[in-house]
């Protein structure tokens, strides 16, 4: 095929937009001048230049009335913009941004690009859809095709370029400025929109503004001046906010530091230092969040689907990236929402699928690199009920998600005055830790209590690298000293042996309906179980061994929790049978 005969795939978001290519059959980002998201924002210098992306977003904090963010929200709308003293439509706006990207993108491959495949909501209407055909025309490119954004983040994931599939998909989109969820049905390798909710004025930045809002309160309160009345220092807090929410998606606490952010009344100046944690964060969006599952819950009454019928849910936009929302998700799903492909990149990937079909080009599913197996660490705590409830499995980082990763949470000690604790890494997916594979383990040692209490908090932040090499280091809070492991969280391949004992272990977790009962055992029960989870542990156990093995713990554990002893004595007898022919 001619170079320029390839078709660029472009993600016109309302916050960032960004383009894809088919590369030697692989679905890729293309850089614009080195960033791989451009920020949907134009301006017009004071000298008259065109800026568009970060330095148009640069701009806006000093001349506002300069510079137009979210004009998407305007296409096809009839009104127009103010831009430098001068009125634009928003195809035109929008054009400034498309006219960056093909420049940007030919500049990156070498050779002239003239067409493109360009994404909308789902909800778009006819005038809408022509008004980004319109934009693109005015930058030079020949729009082949709108599709939908829903459709593009299936494409990518290559759902729907075999047309024997047939699939129901719930597409779960929390961008910068608008959310939006969609329910599509793959069959016959056609795509339908079975329906769209959403709220166009809710996304990222209102989570900046949440958050910009709390520190601005407490500014006034400890300084009496208001950062929201000067333009410029509020869109400084604002931008130091997104900075610290992307932060809080991989760390449990980050830093908003604005030096001379105002003047105090003798004209002395004044700044900010403030530490925000993860927690605080999720409390000051949590009605939000809880709104994006209110249009989930409409999306599925309007198909009278349950969650149960969707067989794929996928999270794409960049605001997906927060912890909360993959939870809140999976919860109200019942199933884990796949993050295998970059959220913010999802879309753009999609729609250079969509291109290269057009194209008629070879096109290979994209290569992600993911971890198979869940990683965390074991914990302990005292369950609703106040009793300790011990090996219970922390994740840090699920499994299929996209490798490198870093993350990390906080835990704190369990009894004030407790200065050790044992860190013990565990690969897998069963709520009881110890069911898991055991990665490591280590010491942490001398804690400084930092709570009133009396007792201290630590965060452990896990590292994962493309090969699979897992760095784990425990920070302590008080004084911020570290301790470190390097671990190996190998894939390694299962045996069918492995797989029959795994199963085995995972119907005792469900039977065993969790921890909570161990504790009412009596101690020479708890040392049999432990004996049998060992001989579970053993690589060379027989897969049948194995599964009686397992089944006789789930009984013990139920014959425990019903307080029947002469059941719990009689599966104990047979385990110690069982054990005595492991160890033989
Ligand atoms: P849109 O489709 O609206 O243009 P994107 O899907 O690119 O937007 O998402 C942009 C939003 O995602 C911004 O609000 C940005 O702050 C947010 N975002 C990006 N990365 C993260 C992250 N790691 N954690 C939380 N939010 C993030
Ligand atoms: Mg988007």
């Amino acid at each position: 095929m001619n170079l320029e005969d390839r078709i660029l795939g472009i993600d016109l978001g309302t916050t960032y937009s960004v383009p894809a290519i088919i590369q030697d059959g692989v679905p890729t980002l293309v850089p614009v001048k080195g960033q791989h998201l451009l920020a949907s924002v134009v301006g017009i210098s004071p000298s008259g230049e065109v800026l568009v992306g970060a330095p148009a977003r640069n701009q806006w904090v000093v001349a506002p009335e300069r510079t137009i963010r979210s004009i998407k929200r305007k296409m096809g709308k009839g009104e127009t913009v103010t831009m430098a003293g001068k009125t634009y439509t928003p195809q035109e706006i929008s054009a400034f941004i498309l006219k960056e990207i093909k420049e940007g993108v030919e500049a990156e491959l070498g050779h002239p690009v003239r067409r493109a495949v360009i994404t909308v909501p789902a909800y778009f209407n006819e005038v809408q859809r022509q008004a980004t055909l319109e934009a693109g025309e005015i930058a030079g490119l020949t729009v082949e095709r709108i599709i939908n954004e829903p459709t593009a983040s299936a494409l990518a994931y290559g759902y729907g370029l075999k047309s024997n599939q047939d699939l129901r998909m719930l597409v779960y989109d929390l961008g910068g400025g608008t959310f939006d969820v969609s329910i599509i049905e793959l069959s016959n390798g056609v795509v339908d929109v079975l329906a769209t909710a959403g709220d166009n004025y809710l996304g990222g930045d209102d989570f900046d503004e949440r958050l910009a809002e709390q520190v601005a309160n407490d500014f006034a309160k400890e300084h009496g001046a208001d950062l929201r009345a000067n333009h410029q220092a509020w869109a400084r807090l604002l931008r130091a906010a997104e900075e610290a929410k992307i932060e809080l998606s991989s760390a449990p606490y980050a830093m908003i530091s604005l030096e001379y952010i105002a003047k105090d009344k003798k004209d002395r100046p004044l700044h900010i230092h403030r530490e925000v944690a993860r927690d605080e964060f999720v409390e000051l969006i949590d009605d939000l969040l809880t709104r994006t599952i209110t249009s989930v819950d409409k999306a599925l009454a309007d198909t009278n689907l349950k969650p149960t019928d969707i067989d794929r849910v996928l999270l794409v936009g960049g605001s997906t990236r927060i912890p909360a929302v993959w939870d809140m998700v999976s919860a109200r799903m019942e199933q884990e929402p796949h993050i295998e492909i970059d959220p913010d990149a999802a879309v753009a990937l999609g729609a250079s699928v969509q291109a290269g079909i057009i194209a008629g080009e070879k096109i290979d599913t994209i290569l992600v690199d993911v971890t198979p197996l869940s990683l965390g660490i074991e914990v302990a705590d005292f369950g609703f009920t106040g009793r300790l409830q011990s090996d219970r499995f922390a994740p840090l980082i699920r499994r299929n998600t996209t490798v490198p990763v870093r993350k990390s949470q906080v835990f704190s000690t369990l009894y004030p005055g407790q200065e050790a604790i044992q860190i013990k890494v565990y690969q897998g997916e069963s709520p009881i830790a110890s069911q898991n594979i055991l990665l490591g383990d280590f010491m942490v040692e001398d804690l400084k209590p930092n709570r009133p209490d009396g007792r201290s908090d630590v965060t452990v932040n896990f590292q994962l690298d493309v090969n699979a090499i897992l760095d784990v280091a425990v920070t302590e809070r008080k004084s911020g000293k570290r301790v470190s492991e390097r671990l190996k969280a190998d894939r390694q391949r299962l045996s069918p042996d492995e797989i029959a004992q795994s199963q085995a272990r995972l119907a005792a977790a469900y039977e065993g309906g969790g921890t909570a009962d161990l504790e009412i055992m009596d101690p020479g029960v708890t040392v049999l179980l432990d004996r049998a989870q060992m001989a579970l542990d053993r690589p060379d156990l027989d897969g049948l061994l194995a599964a009686e093995i397992a089944g006789t713990i789930a009984d013990i554990r139920r014959a425990a929790a019903e307080e029947d002893n002469e059941q719990v004595e009689e599966h104990c007898d047979h385990l110690i049978d069982l054990l005595l022919e492991v160890e033989e």
